[in-house]
């Protein structure tokens, strides 16, 4: 019998056939005017997905580098800025930051919870901060910052710009950049928006442009604004050779997302995330973000007594199925399964199903069935 193999890491998620298709297609010259209008059609449709009048760039790259990107080009070598870290991804930025010495204060959560809103307030009142970061969603975690509620309180920090990294989230959770007071997100492709890796996607506001015209000549050359913006104004312009299957693959995304309708996404992330994570549980599972602060795109689960990682992991491959493994002080103690992007919910089900039979050659007792009735029965609901 033949399993189908299924990709349930936190990126890269399942690529559909569509967009497959578009990764195969041959490909054309960044000039042809038939990919320029593509590109440039993704680049108005971006802007709208996420209700900004601001700007968007497209840049082949990681999440990583749109990290390093937000950075570059909002701050200089001895800025004051405030990271908020909700586990690995936001350390990851303590590391940026540092060598690119910026003058960096860190509000760390403990795993699984958050940095309240009161803390990083009262933070910003202590001195002048040039920007505030913080994860939407930290991958190893799964928790989701209240970007909205940081985003209203951040408002009143005239010299604080707010950058979001929305690698674990954009596409998936919730996100309105202009009405969140969000002056610069960033993204991936492989995350929620299920296209292969290969793109950054960034988006800044009015408050972020201005202030990368205040820096001058920055010391980044292929990750400038500068460099890029007369591109994502007039695609038909060459800077560095866009990456043209990818930019097609994500314009199909983009078109699923809008035929799906963006509060339709939002609203199925939330369901299907909250109907796994109650199924999981029912077998033993503890999801370690606070139920207040989960994440729909993925969950972090730690294991039972007496559950081995390795062999856990193990028998999931070994029957066609790939999930994460835990980050940090959480390795070997919990698995990351992300269910985002353009999931389906036959698989979903079949992930259920996998995940007890790997328990059930593991000895532990699990009653066959539990989870995915228990998670059938939320998605009917
Ligand atoms: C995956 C991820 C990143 C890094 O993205 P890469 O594409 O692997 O470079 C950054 N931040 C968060 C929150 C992520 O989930």
């Amino acid at each position: 019998m033949k399993n189908k193999r299924l990709v349930m890491i936190p990126g890269p998620t399942p690529v559909t056939r569509p967009i497959q298709d578009q990764m195969g297609r041959e490909v054309a010259a960044f000039g042809d005017p038939l990919f320029v209008n593509d590109y440039k059609e993704l680049i108005s449709d971006l802007k709208t997905m996420l209700k900004t009048e601001g700007e968007v760039f497209v840049v082949a790259g990681t999440g990583t580098m749109g990290m390093e990107m937000a950075v570059a080009n909002t701050l200089k070598a001895n800025d004051n800025l405030l990271i908020v870290s909700h586990g690995y991804f936001g350390d990851r930025f303590i590391e940026i930051c540092q060598r690119k010495s910026l003058d960096v204060d860190v509000l760390a959560s403990e795993w699984g919870k958050i940095v309240p809103v009161e803390e990083i307030e009262m933070k910003l009142k202590e001195k002048t901060y040039r920007a505030l970061i913080v994860s939407h969603v930290d991958t190893s975690t799964g928790v989701r910052a209240p970007v909205e509620e940081i985003g209203k309180m951040v408002n009143q920090f005239e010299e604080t710009l707010f950058i979001v990294d929305g690698v674990c989230a954009t596409a998936g959770e919730a996100e309105y950049v202009d009405d969140m007071n969000i002056d610069v997100l960033f993204t991936g492709t492989q995350k929620a928006f299920g296209v292969p890796p290969g793109l950054a996607i960034l988006w800044a506001g009015p408050k972020a442009m201005e202030r990368r015209k205040s820096l001058g000549t920055i010391p980044e050359y292929y990750i400038d604004f500068d460099k890029w913006l007369p591109v994502m104004h007039d695609p038909s312009k060459y800077f560095a050779t866009p990456a043209v299957n990818l930019v097609w693959a994500l314009k199909e995304s983009v078109s699923i997302i809008k035929k799906e309708g963006i509060e339709n996404r939002y609203a199925r992330h939330e369901k299907v995330a909250r109907a796994m994570q109650k199924a999981l549980e029912s077998l033993g599972f503890t999801v370690l973000a606070d139920p207040a602060y989960r994440a729909t795109t993925l969950s972090n689960l730690v294991y039972p007594e007496g559950v081995d990682d390795a062999k856990f992991r193990s028998l999931l491959y070994d029957d066609g199925m790939i999930v994460a493994g835990g980050l940090g002080a959480y390795a070997g103690k919990m698995f990351r399964l992300g269910h985002m992007g353009n999931v389906d919910l036959h698989d979903l089900v079949a992930v259920m199903a996998t995940i007890e039979r790997a328990l059930y050659k593991l000895g532990v007792k699990v009653e066959l069935g539990k989870s995915v009735g228990v998670f059938m029965e939320e998605m009917l609901k």
